[in-house]
């Protein structure tokens, strides 16, 4: 591969001409993106733009064979570049040509193209692979779920190993068209809209395509016998739900909350803006799990988060990332509260809205529910640790520290910040103190105090420290749980609790 010659000036063209040929300056892209909790997730040295992937998968045997067709530009002067993967491959090909690969690590594929590629050249990589992704485990487990007529790919962080190579982190987001090849009468279900599906021959194809920017582990396939039911919202946007034919007792109340979709979406429409993407919908597979994920236009619900009732505070937390989470994601997973604890504040207004208890009586309820000695705690929300990552605190005190926010600068900024927030980043992303300075723009209030007691401190917050962010902390920051009444929603919400205890 050549050099482009943008050079501005003649002598500039003449040292580049005289420096050796790229394959000596070329160097391998980082095995890592750098984040501070799983320095091997990601990869440096190339941005993806577009994941095309062409699988078949085969439900008795749980094999999963295809192509990946990656679609990304060099951001230096590469010799070599990793991909995330865990599945056997059997060829890889860049711009065309065979590439040498090599698996190293956990999780990595090293793939060395036949010439160097430039920075900021756009190339492609083909790669074919197949797998039992059940029987493949990294670091002691897979994520990928299986069930009776299929297998299920979500999970968080860790999910796209088992089904795609790619750059595993979502600071590297891109759009995706996802076709799989079934045995008729299953169904594949993905992310986005469906394009089409076709049949020959004993197989269906179910082609989707997500067009708007998507996290890796946002990405999501669920292949099983499946009822599909399609809407439209009130805005034109298609609505397409999916339930396992298998959810037993769980039937109803899966479907009494699911369906619910587009009614919680328009309503946090009015609470976070307009909804980020063209297609919304959630399906419930028949694992044997009990989290919940925000699969980008289409989370995923255990069929046990239903085992009590419709749960529509689930679908509330599920669709509210899609603005926070899916829309604007983290920039390193310690930043998690910027996905969590507005997805569990969301419940909160959920349940204000429908007189159950409102987000201030949580808050309070929280507060007191929690003595100081208890390790609930230890865990700072805004960098809570790895092993720590989906650890109550970050949901709940992640909350209260919502609450506290609204507190300090009244409704009409908070509910600014909470609009402007997904707007301003929309399909990018944003750290826990990048969004602790847009409050501040936004209020024109230093808030580092709160930010540091309500998410940086590994200690109760004390009494006083309470009242003074509007938290109702009774007798001293041991009062028990008797010190706050426990809103109606409390059970509701604290059944979702489980939403990412994903291992
Ligand atoms: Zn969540």
């Amino acid at each position: 591969m050549r050099h482009r010659l943008t050079v501005p000036s003649a002598a500039a063209a003449f040292l580049l001409l005289a420096v050796p040929a790229s394959a000596a300056e070329a160097t391998p892209g980082a095995p890592g993106i750098g984040d501070s909790y799983y320095p091997d997730y990601g990869n440096g040295g190339y941005d993806v733009s577009h994941y095309d992937l062409r699988l078949t998968y085969q439900p008795p045997t749980d094999r999963l064979e295809g192509t990946a067709t990656v679609v990304a530009t060099a951001t230096q002067d590469l010799s070599r570049f990793n991909l995330d993967f865990a599945l056997e491959v059997r060829e890889v090909l860049v711009g065309g040509k065979k590439a040498a690969f090599a698996t190293s690590g956990d999780h990595e594929l090293e793939i060395t193209p036949a010439a160097p590629i430039d920075s900021g050249r756009p190339f492609t990589v083909v790669v074919r692979y197949r797998g039992t992704p059940s029987k493949v485990q990294v670091k002691g487990y897979t994520a990928w779920l299986r069930t009776p007529d299929g297998g299920v790919a979500a999970n968080e962080p860790e999910a796209a190993w088992w089904w795609f190579p790619s750059n595993d982190h979502p600071l590297d987001k891109a759009t995706y068209d996802v076709s799989v090849a079934v045995p008729d009468g299953t169904q594949a279900i993905s992310n986005g809209t469906l394009q089409s599906t076709t049949s020959r021959l004993g197989w269906t194809r179910y082609s989707w395509r997500s067009n708007r920017p998507q996290a890796t582990y946002l990405a999501t396939l669920a292949v099983g016998k499946f009822d599909i039911t399609t809407d439209t919202t009130a805005n034109g946007l298609p609505v397409i739900n999916a339930y396992s034919k298998d959810l037993g007792d769980n039937a109803g109340a899966a479907r009494a909350s699911v369906e619910r979709t587009a009614e919680v979406a328009d309503w946090l429409s009015g609470v976070f803006g307009p909804y980020p993407f063209n297609a919304l919908g959630g399906y419930v597979p028949n694992v044997g799990t009990s989290y919940a994920l925000e699969t980008q236009t289409r989370p995923f619900y255990s069929p046990r988060q239903f085992a009590n009732g419709s749960n529509v505070s689930v679908v509330v937390h599920e669709l509210a990332h899609q603005w926070y989470g899916d829309s604007v994601s983290v920039k390193d997973w310690r930043d998690i509260w910027v996905n969590e604890g507005f997805a569990r504040y969301a419940q909160w207004l959920w349940s204000e809205k429908e007189g159950e208890g409102t987000a201030q009586e949580l808050a309070d309820y929280v507060y007191a529910q929690h003595p100081a000695e208890d390790a609930f705690w230890t865990v700072e929300p805004g960098d809570p640790g790895p092993d720590n990552q989906f650890h109550a605190a970050v949901y709940d005190r992640g909350a209260i520290a919502l609450q506290a926010l609204r507190n300090e600068v009244g409704d009409e900024d908070f509910f600014a910040i909470l609009k402007g927030w997904p707007t301003e980043r929309r399909y990018g992303n944003g750290s826990v103190r990048d969004f602790e300075a847009y409050a501040e723009k936004v209020s024109g209030r230093p808030l580092g105090a709160l930010f540091d007691t309500w998410l940086f401190t590994a200690s109760k917050p004390s009494a006083p420290a309470a009242r003074a962010n509007g938290i109702r902390a009774g007798g001293g920051a041991d009062a028990g749980a008797g010190a706050a009444p426990r809103p109606k929603s409390w059970r509701a919400i604290h059944a979702t609790d489980t939403v990412h205890g994903s291992r």
